[in-house]
């Protein structure tokens, strides 16, 4: 079954995304998590996206379109897919229509209180990008990722300065994407204001029960 993880930067895509990869056993996909592997590594992508990232704006449509559509005809994305932080305009958000579209997208609604909350207080591992948060969902050795000893770090684009701008790409940009969703008839609202346990309880049995009702 294919999803689309949406919401606000920090409303929990790539954490809930991420228990949802195992414990369905699809595939995550992250947009920004490509974009971060590929600044890591120096490659040609990572230097020609790192100063719009780190800077809180978007990368081009076109370039982001074409990775996800490669990413998407990679074989373990055949038997169904999680998207996180994809679609992020409405240009995309018409391209995946029309080239692999999706089943479902689970909108985690979150304020913008909590969003702020959230990044100012977020971690990232080094090694295999899971994110932590000092207060909310700390490692059990400060500074330490729990699942590979990596190190762990602010992302420059959770700097005060970048927020704002992603809150305003957010709203100008993606919001919107809601009521096309609502019209295709695959948004699926999920409150995502509470801690990451509680928010994944509900949304677990949400997906199962939108997985069996797909299998009957
Ligand atoms: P994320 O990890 O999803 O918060 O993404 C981090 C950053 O990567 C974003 O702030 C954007 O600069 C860039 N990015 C990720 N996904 C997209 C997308 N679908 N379209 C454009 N830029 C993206």
């Amino acid at each position: 079954m294919k999803f689309v993880f949406f919401g606000a930067p920090g409303a929990g895509k790539g954490t809930m995304a991420a228990r949802a990869a195992e414990s369905f056993g699809l595939p995550h996909i992250s947009t920004g998590e490509i974009f971060r592997a590929a600044m890591r590594a120096g490659t040609p992508l990572g230097l020609r996206v790192k100063a719009v990232i780190e800077s809180g704006g978007l990368v081009s449509d076109e370039l982001t379109v074409g990775l996800v559509r490669e990413r998407l005809a990679e074989p373990d994305a055949a038997g169904g897919w999680l998207l996180d932080g994809f679609p992020r305009t409405m240009a995309q958000a018409e391209a995946l229509a029309g080239f692999c579209p999706e089943d479902y997208v689970i909108d985690l609604e979150v304020s913008d209180a909590k969003v702020v909350e959230r990044l100012s207080g977020r971690r990232m591992c080094r090694g295999c990008g899971r994110s932590f948060h000092i207060h909310l969902m700390p490692p059990a050795v400060a500074g330490v990722c729990d699942d590979c000893g990596g190190e762990l770090y602010v992302r420059d684009d959770d700097a005060e300065s970048a927020v704002r701008s992603r809150l305003e790409n957010y709203y100008r940009q993606t919001a919107p994407l809601v009521d096309f969703y609502k019209r295709r008839g695959t948004l699926v609202a999920v409150d995502g204001e509470g801690r990451a346990d509680e928010v994944w309880a509900v949304l677990r049995e949400r997906m199962r029960g939108l997985i069996e009702s797909g299998k009957a």
